[in-house]
């Protein structure tokens, strides 16, 4: 029989490295080969942290297709269902195989900017700013349909996932993972005389595109920040945003776990 392998991928704190050491010896007496260096190989990816640590671990290893889950040794951990008291609890449970698979769709974002063009995937969210905190100035486009010229902070385009992180911050609505769409949320829009665009969220189908055309007023620098991760985009012409068939995957544990979890963790 070929050798079960589960990646353990430990946050660089006590708490987790305690964990991290426990899962390792209970994993190991049961004759899983546990490593802490990512392997595509493997039938499982357990991450200790917060959703910081479960976002960056998806994100250096490429959106990978091996299933997650998370213990939480974060602030709150949204995505992490177990808590450092679940380890013998979970190792039984894992290898009763007492767990169902889920899977998170991905946006894709396509920059286009003089001389090429970029794709980035985000499992929260895609926020799209100017440089330097000025205010951002772009039109919005959904399809070829052109909505509305923004003005203001920026928008979040997020994943019904990343719909209770940033999004819910600035009253963008939560939305079911269940559901298949992508939600547009301003950032602090100005509505005068001079501009007007909408002042809550809109959630679109998964094949619709979003589209942004920046102005040129601030030098077209633009900045996107990619769930969390800010990088800054020069002489861009189009920021192009929809739902991707990119996914990845997760492993649950208990029924129910959504509205459990946001009350847990909300309320
Ligand atoms: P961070 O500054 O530690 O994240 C802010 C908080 O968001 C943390 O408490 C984090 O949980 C939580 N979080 C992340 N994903 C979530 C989700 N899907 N549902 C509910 N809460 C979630 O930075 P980070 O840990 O690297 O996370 C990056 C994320 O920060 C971005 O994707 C963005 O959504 C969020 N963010 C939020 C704001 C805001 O709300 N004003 C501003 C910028 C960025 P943990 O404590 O478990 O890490
Ligand atoms: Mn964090």
């Amino acid at each position: 029989m070929s050798e079960r392998i589960i990646n353990i991928l430990a946050k660089d704190d006590e708490l987790s490295k305690k964990i991290l050491l426990e899962l390792e010896e209970k994993l190991d007496a049961r004759g899983f080969l546990t490593t802490r260096d990512f392997s595509n190989e493997a039938e499982l990816s357990i991450v200790i942290g917060g959703d910081g640590s479960f976002l960056r671990s998806v994100h250096e290893n490429d959106f990978p297709e091996v299933p997650f889950v998370g213990f939480n040794t974060g602030h709150l951990g949204f995505f992490q269902e177990l808590s450092i008291d679940d380890v013998d609890k979970f190792v039984e449970n894992y290898i009763k195989s007492e767990f169902k698979q889920e899977s998170l769709h991905l946006i894709e974002t396509s920059v286009h900017y003089e001389g090429g063009e970029s794709k980035l995937y985000s499992v929260n969210e895609m926020v799209v700013k100017a440089n330097k905190s000025k205010a951002v100035e772009l039109d919005v486009f959904i399809n070829s349909d052109y909505l509305e010229r923004f003005f203001g902070d920026g928008l979040i385009v997020s994943t019904p996932a990343g719909s209770t992180a940033y999004n819910y911050s600035v009253r963008g609505s939560v939305v079911h993972p269940k559901l298949e769409c992508i939600q547009m949320t301003p950032l602090a829009p100005i509505n005068s005389k001079a501009f007007r665009s909408l002042q809550n969220s809109i959630i679109v189908p998964p094949n619709f595109i979003i589209r942004f055309e920046p102005k040129k007023r601030y030098e077209g620098e633009i900045i996107l920040l990619n769930d969390g991760e800010e990088r800054i985009f020069k002489n861009v012409t189009s920021v192009e945003i929809n739902l991707s068939y990119k996914k990845i995957y997760r492993i649950v544990f208990s029924k129910n776990i959504y509205w459990n979890n946001l009350k847990d963790k909300f309320l």
